[in-house]
């Protein structure tokens, strides 16, 4: 018997992704009032004992996810925040005298607002334009250099287009010019294999919704005694080693910890990259051939889970009749609805092809009936859609 497909289909994972059953069950032991809720910093009982070994549990979780060292991982309330704290956090810093960054005009808005805000404090900003593929030209990156340089941010994963930038290339510069290196991962995590013993990164920002886990709550990775020298955003009791204050969320912190101890499974790992491959082949091939239909950002150099498709030439009401089955989004869904994508723009696309397009983006619970029936259901639509015209 056919499978029943409940409709629509979630098909918006770059946005959000569902939490992982296993996650929810180890976030909830810590929202009853029985002896898990209480403060760790309350160094005096066993109530903040509790809270404060489930977030040390936590802290290993996510440190091994990266392998890096346990003191080296601050949470955070999500990605925002992590980008927040760590270019400003650095800017501020009481021995930066310098005033240039250099980024690209492909960030998520956490880190191009940033910029933009310092801009105004009297900061200099270089915006990398990609190639029109959405990759960054490593040779832009080197002639952008200053005297006065003092942090190069490039996401690693663009969560729009899935485009791979080359960050071992990158680190490897900012290295050489004694320039500080952060990277947004926030897409990367749970996608491959994140190992930051091979790369020269300082500071690296993630969030717990974009791999199984809560919404609230996420990492900035700041290498060994750099957050000695920063400048916190949020003052206060002084928990996270003075970088960030405010009573440690130890429900979300647990699920973010699972959630990373999840993907750290390396069997399910890897058979899960092979899933999510297939379905994305599945998909890319049976319509690439359609008429009018093409792809944006580079195919090879992408993570397959995250498919921008431009639909050329058909009826503005072709996508409110798609969405309503299909759950995809306009660019990002930081970029509200329907405004345009400032990364298809960046990358040269002309208006034409920015407001044609769709990301749709897939993961952990999408099964292949729902690849297929998705498959189909385009081809069905695209197909009546353009004959009206
Ligand atoms: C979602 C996302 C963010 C923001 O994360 P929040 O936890 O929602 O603040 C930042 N950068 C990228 C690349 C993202 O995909």
């Amino acid at each position: 018997m056919k499978k029943l497909i409940k409709l629509p289909i979630y098909f918006d994972y770059a946005s959000t992704t569902p939490i992982d059953p296993e996650v929810t069950q180890s976030m909830i032991q810590y929202l009853g009032n029985s002896e898990k809720f209480g403060n760790s910093s309350s160094r005096s009982h066993q109530f903040g004992w509790h809270a404060e070994e489930a977030i040390d549990i936590a802290r290993n979780q996510v440190a091994d996810l990266i392998h890096v060292n346990t003191n080296e991982i601050f949470f955070t309330s999500g990605a925002t925040e992590s980008n927040n704290l760590a270019i400003k956090g650095l800017a501020y810093s009481h021995n930066n005298k310098k005033k240039h960054i250099i980024t690209s005009s492909i960030e998520h808005k956490s880190v191009i607002n940033t910029c933009l805000f310092l801009e105004k404090k009297g900061f200099n900003v270089t915006y990398i334009k990609p190639l029109k593929n959405g990759l960054i030209d490593i040779k832009e990156i080197k002639k952008s250099i200053k005297e006065d340089t003092f942090l190069v941010s490039i996401m690693e994963v663009n969560n729009e287009i899935g485009v791979i930038q080359d960050i071992s290339a990158i680190g490897k510069i900012c290295k050489k010019n004694h320039i500080y290196f952060h990277v947004d991962a926030t897409q990367s995590i749970g996608k491959f294999t994140v190992d930051l013993r091979k790369k020269n990164i300082d500071l690296m920002s993630f969030s717990a919704h974009k791999f199984y886990g809560p919404k609230g709550v996420g990492v900035l990775y700041i290498r060994q005694n750099l957050h000695l020298i920063m400048e916190p955003l949020i003052h206060g009791g002084g928990q996270e080693k003075k970088i960030r204050s405010g009573t440690l969320a130890t429900h979300q912190i647990v699920g973010i910890g699972k959630a990373s101890e999840i993907i750290q499974k390396k069997k399910f790992f890897s058979e899960e990259k092979k899933r999510l491959k297939k379905f994305h082949d599945i998909l890319f091939n049976k319509i690439k051939n359609i008429k009018n239909i093409s792809f944006n950002g580079d195919l090879k150099l992408n993570v397959p889970s995250i498919i921008n498709i431009c639909f050329f030439d058909v009826k503005k009401t072709f996508f409110v009749e798609i969405l309503k089955t299909l759950s995809m989004s306009y660019g990002s869904a930081c970029n509200s609805s329907v405004k345009k994508s400032h990364v298809l723009k960046a990358m040269g696309l002309n208006e034409k092809i920015v407001n044609s397009s769709l990301r749709f983006s897939f993961g952990r619970f999408t099964t292949e009936e729902e690849i297929n029936y998705a498959t189909k259901f385009l081809k069905k639509n695209i197909v009546y859609f353009y004959k009206k015209n």
